[in-house]
């Protein structure tokens, strides 16, 4: 068996066996290429190989069988035509810009994004003549007005993080193709299970590999999906500058795609579950989760994703002391910044994932300083439930 059909098969037959190749064993498995090199068979076909006149391998930097299984794979998901594989989640956004961009073009994009994705945006591609405006990611007005004529670049994350606001897909994909922008989505929050942003207008779909889709913190990466054309001036990047994936960290993804819906789902529920339960806690101020009623866009992630995700945030009464508090008090959860693991995550993002921000910069982005963030994991609900009312009732 090689090729499957993305067009022929559903989902989850995409993500258990798009883009396998078998070798001449017989392996029931993907191999792992653990080469940097690849021989031909003679000098004609080295050459050939060299003037592009005929595919296969060369080096690893460009392409890895490994590496294309998993992006094969990954594209299929997401429905986009090709996928390039990168080093981190960083390294794909990095590629997409320095790929599509030039000195002089502008991006604007949602200020409720990935803290190193400011950084980058802020302090490196200013650098070299690339500025960035940043506006709220759900006023839509901002968006329209912070365009310029050298905008080339919409740029955001649905939902944001830590404070799970959607934003309507479709309205912002309408409104860059109306100023001929793309539309640029970092999908690592829903992964392609949860929300497939082509379908709501997206032209360029960006992902921490890192978080869900290993799923289990082993290994990180990322990757970079759209239409062929773009696509090839983003793999331009990787070729020459080297940002690529490793072919054992492809590996490790590609066996997380494959559980990757059933994991969803478990998160999923568990995150409903525990966000329920905090919104009933009295030392509990408020509760942003997607899927409960109480939430702004609890109907628009119910249109546009097909389930609510993995993230909960909660502002617990009393501030940074009762946070700290409760975070040190857990036994299950893991103390770290990271998220979309099999292991629950807890975190205070004002003093972590946002403390380069200034107190009023917070304030504006709505991090308090008694907001903490769980990355619910797919432990026993009841455990995690338990873990955390020992230390409400602990306050
Ligand atoms: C973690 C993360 C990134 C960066 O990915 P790395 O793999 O850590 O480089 C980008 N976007 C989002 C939304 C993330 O959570």
């Amino acid at each position: 068996m090689s090729k499957i059909d993305p067009v022929k098969y559903g989902r989850n037959t995409r993500a258990v066996r798009a883009g396998q190749v078998r070798s001449a064993e017989g392996e029931h498995s993907e191999l792992i290429f653990a080469t940097s090199s690849f021989v031909f068979e003679n000098a004609a076909q080295a050459a050939a190989r060299f003037k592009g006149d005929s595919p296969g391998n060369i080096y690893s930097r460009f392409t890895n069988p490994t590496v294309r299984t998993f992006e094969e794979r990954l594209a299929a998901m997401e429905g986009g035509e090709r996928c390039v594989a990168t080093a981190s989640g960083m390294s794909a956004i990095l590629s997409t810009c320095l790929g599509l961009l030039r000195s002089g073009d502008h991006i604007v994009s949602s200020q409720s994004i990935f803290g190193t994705t400011v950084n980058l945006f802020n302090n490196i591609l200013s650098k070299f003549g690339l500025q960035t405006s940043f506006v709220e990611l759900t006023d839509y007005e901002a968006w329209e007005a912070a365009i310029r004529p050298e905008t080339r670049l919409l740029f955001l994350e649905t939902p944001s993080n830590p404070l799970t606001a959607i934003a309507d897909i479709p309205r912002l994909a309408d409104l860059a193709h109306a100023h001929d922008c793309l539309l640029v989505v970092d999908n690592c929050f829903c992964t392609p299970i949860l929300q497939q942003p082509f379908s709501l207008g997206a032209d360029i779909v960006i992902h921490s590999a890192t978080k869900y889709l290993d799923g289990q913190g082993r290994c990180v990466g990322g990757a970079v999906i759209g239409d062929e054309k773009r696509l090839e001036d983003v793999f331009g990047i990787l070729r020459t500058a080297g940002p690529s994936m490793s072919p054992f960290n492809a590996w490790v993804f590609l066996k997380g795609l494959e559980t990757l819906n059933v994991r969803m789902q478990a998160h999923c529920s568990n995150a409903q579950k525990l966000a329920e339960w905090l919104e009933q806690q009295p030392g509990i101020e408020k509760v942003y989760y997607p899927g409960l009623a109480s939430h702004p866009q609890h109907e628009l992630a119910g249109r546009q994703q097909s389930g609510y995700g993995g993230i909960v945030s909660f502002i617990v009464k009393g501030g940074q002391g009762a946070a700290w508090r409760l975070i040190d008090s857990t036994a299950l959860y893991s103390i770290t910044a990271n998220l979309g693991d099999t292991k629950s995550t807890i975190t205070h993002p004002a003093t972590t994932t946002h403390h380069r921000l200034t107190k009023e910069q917070r304030a504006d982005a709505g991090i308090g300083e008694g907001l903490v963030r769980i990355s619910v994991g797919l432990e026993d609900i009841e455990d995690l439930v338990n873990d955390l009312e020992a230390g409400l009732l602990e306050r």
